[in-house]
C-alpha cells in the first residue's frame, strides 16, 4: 500500500527511474496483476501491433498500447514502472483497442495501472491530473460532465493557449462533434436527485473519492464536505 512504499515514489517530479528500488517497482507491479479485473484483461500478446494500428493515442504520440500488453506479459517489472511514469498517460480511454484478436484489453490494464499510480500517489500520476481540478470537481460535484462551453481561458487559465484556440473556435468544434450535442453550461441535463445520491455513495463505497485525495487534498476536502452536506440534507446515512 501508499504507506509502505518509498518516498520518492512521491517526490516532486519524476524521480529517476534507478531512484526507486526494485522492491518499490516490484511492489507496484503486483498491485497491477493482482487487480481482481487482471486476468479479463490480458491473456498474452501475439504481438501483430492490431492494438497500435487502431490506437487514436499512437497516431500522435510515442505511445503503444502494444508495449504495454508486451511489459506486463513479460513481468518486466522496470518497463513496467518506466510506462507508469510515462506512457499510461498519454492513453485516452478510448477502448478501441479491445479489437485485440488475442482478447486483451490495453485500454484497461491502462485503467488499473493509473488506479495504480494514483492510489501510491506517483508523483506522474499528479502531474498527470493537475490541470484537471475544476473538471473532477465538474463531474465529481454534478453528475454531468464538462460542456464544451465551459472551455474559457479564465476559467482554465493553466491550460495555457489551447484553451484560448478552442473557445475562439467553439462553432467550429461543435460542428466537428457528431452528433449535435446540447451539453453546455445552460441546456446540460438535469441529473435526479436520487441518481446523485447514488454517484456520491458510490464514490465513497468504492473508494474513488479517496483517490482524490492522494492526488489533490484540497480538492478531496471540498469534495467530500459537499457530498457530506447533501447527503445529510437528504436524509441519508453512510
Ligand atoms: S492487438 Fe493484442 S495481441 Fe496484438 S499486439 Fe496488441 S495486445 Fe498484442
Ligand atoms: S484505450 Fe488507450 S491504448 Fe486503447 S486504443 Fe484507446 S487510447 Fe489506445
Amino acid at each position: 500500500m501508499a504507506e509502505t512504499l518509498s518516498a520518492l515514489l512521491k517526490a516532486p517530479g519524476v524521480a529517476g527511474f534507478d531512484e526507486v528500488s526494485y522492491d518499490d517497482k516490484e511492489r507496484l507491479f503486483e498491485q497491477v496483476n493482482t487487480d481482481m479485473r487482471f486476468e479479463d484483461y490480458l491473456y498474452g500478446c501475439y504481438e501483430c501491433g492490431i492494438c497500435v494500428a487502431v490506437c487514436p493515442s499512437a497516431r500522435f504520440y510515442d505511445f503503444s498500447p502494444r508495449r504495454i500488453a508486451q511489459a506486463v506479459a513479460r513481468e518486466d517489472v522496470e518497463l513496467v514502472y518506466q510506462q507508469m511514469e510515462e506512457d499510461i498517460w498519454e492513453c485516452s480511454q478510448c477502448f478501441s483497442c479491445v479489437r485485440c484478436p488475442r482478447a486483451n484489453n490495453p485500454g484497461g490494464i491502462i485503467l488499473i495501472m493509473r488506479e495504480v499510480a494514483i492510489n501510491n500517489g506517483m508523483a506522474s500520476a499528479k502531474q498527470a491530473l493537475e490541470g484537471y481540478s475544476r473538471i473532477i470537481y465538474k463531474i465529481m460535484s454534478t453528475g454531468t460532465q464538462v460542456s464544451p462551453d465551459m472551455l474559457q481561458p479564465d476559467a482554465f487559465p493553466d491550460w495555457g493557449p489551447e484553451v484560448k484556440d478552442v473557445s475562439d473556435n467553439l462553432d467550429l468544434w461543435r460542428r466537428m462533434l457528431p452528433p449535435e450535442t446540447m451539453h453546455t453550461t445552460s441546456m446540460s441535463w438535469e441529473v435526479a436527485d436520487k441518481t446523485l445520491v447514488e454517484l456520491y455513495l458510490i464514490w465513497f463505497e468504492t473508494g474513488a473519492l479517496d483517490m482524490i485525495k492522494q492526488v489533490d487534498e484540497g480538492l478531496h476536502m471540498i469534495l467530500e464536505e459537499l457530498m457530506e452536506e447533501r447527503l445529510e440534507e437528504m436524509g441519508i446515512e453512510r
